[in-house]
């Protein structure tokens, strides 16, 4: 069951901020036949050509981390796109993996997939109990099926695909766009860019009492190259630190990293979203993984990335 070196690894999505970070893990875990095919040499929205890679680099194992992706704004801006983005991609790249015989594949969720009231923290059997936050019920749904595609093709084919569902991720390579990135890079960027203008205020979306977990992205890859090794069960699995905060203080711990000392302004025009999303890591735990990063570690590391990615770009 162990992944070998010799044997082929796809990560599909590897240019992503989950792709890349499971890509560096691997390599510094000394896999060195990985398949990280970029978007011009491999189309997933294209059925016959994700069967024609296969068929010509025949992996054995699958990440599947590709995925239309985007903050509340751009989930709630387009919807088409979000379900049918990832309906295509998933249903391509489960089934071609299915049909050549591929050993193993771990599917990336979300923790948006849970119902938007779901009682806190969020445990795995949640799923489908209830009502979706409808701001981003297009791309849960399409990560629903997902899900059930997985299930359904291990039953009736015993094919060996995992879940995981990881809760908010940050980290390297993320989208810093102002208005479709999700909010902790979106905040990294509002305050640097504030700082270095030497602005007095600062706007954060919302009333700021959300609270949300975050996970910094090389935590989420360890443990997905962990589960494809040690987790084999149709259920899914929560991957979470276990811990939350109000989006009022991921600001001010932003800033503090930062190094802006202005005001920060709430909008409340803007929608909160779900009031709280926070996973129950009980089963994650249990397997024998748990995350190591800390959130203010993660943001520092983070803040210096974005920092020398602005200085690389000149
Ligand atoms: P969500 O977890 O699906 O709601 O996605 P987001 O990461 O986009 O938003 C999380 C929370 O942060 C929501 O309550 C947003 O309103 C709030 N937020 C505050 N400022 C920002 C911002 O600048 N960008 C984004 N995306 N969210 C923000």
């Amino acid at each position: 069951r162990a992944l070998k070196a010799s044997e082929p690894i796809l990560v599909a999505g590897a240019r992503g901020l989950v792709g890349s970070a499971i890509v560096r893990r691997l390599r510094a875990d000394g896999f060195q036949n990985l398949l990280v095919p970029e978007r011009s040499e491999l189309d997933l929205a294209d059925k016959a050509a994700v069967d024609s890679y296969f068929k010509a680099h025949r992996p054995s194992y699958v990440f599947l981390a590709a995925a239309k992706v985007g903050g509340i704004f751009a989930n709630d801006t387009f919807p088409a796109e979000f379900i049918h983005g990832n309906l295509v991609i998933q249903n391509n790249v489960i089934e071609v993996s299915q049909q050549h015989e591929v050993r193993k594949l771990a599917f990336l969720g979300s923790s948006c997939i849970y119902p938007r009231l779901a009682p806190q923290p969020i445990k795995e059997e949640y799923l489908l109990s209830g009502p979706l936050e409808p701001t981003n019920e297009w791309y849960a749904v399409a990560k629903i099926a997902g899900i059930k595609m997985c299930q359904a093709y291990r039953r009736q084919y015993g094919f060996n695909a995992i879940s995981l569902m990881p809760t908010n991720l940050y980290g390297p390579n993320d989208n810093f766009d102002l208005k479709n990135s999700h909010v902790l890079p979106a905040m990294i960027r509002k305050f640097h860019e504030a700082k270095v203008s030497g602005a007095n205020h600062v706007v954060v979306w919302g009333t700021g009492t959300p609270r949300r977990e975050f996970l910094h992205v090389d935590d989420l890859a360890d443990a997905a190259v962990f589960l494809l090794q040690h987790y084999d069960d149709e259920d899914i699995i929560n991957v979470g630190v276990g811990e939350d905060i109000s989006i009022g203080d991921l600001a001010r711990l932003v800033a503090d990293v930062v190094g802006f000392d202005g005001e920060i302004v709430f909008d409340t025009s803007k929608p909160d979203g779900t009031p709280r999303k926070l996973l129950d890591v009980t089963r994650l735990h249990s397997v024998g993984w748990r995350a190591r990063i800390s959130l203010r570690e993660g943001v520092v590391e983070t803040y210096r990335w974005y920092v020398s990615q602005l200085e690389s770009q000149g």
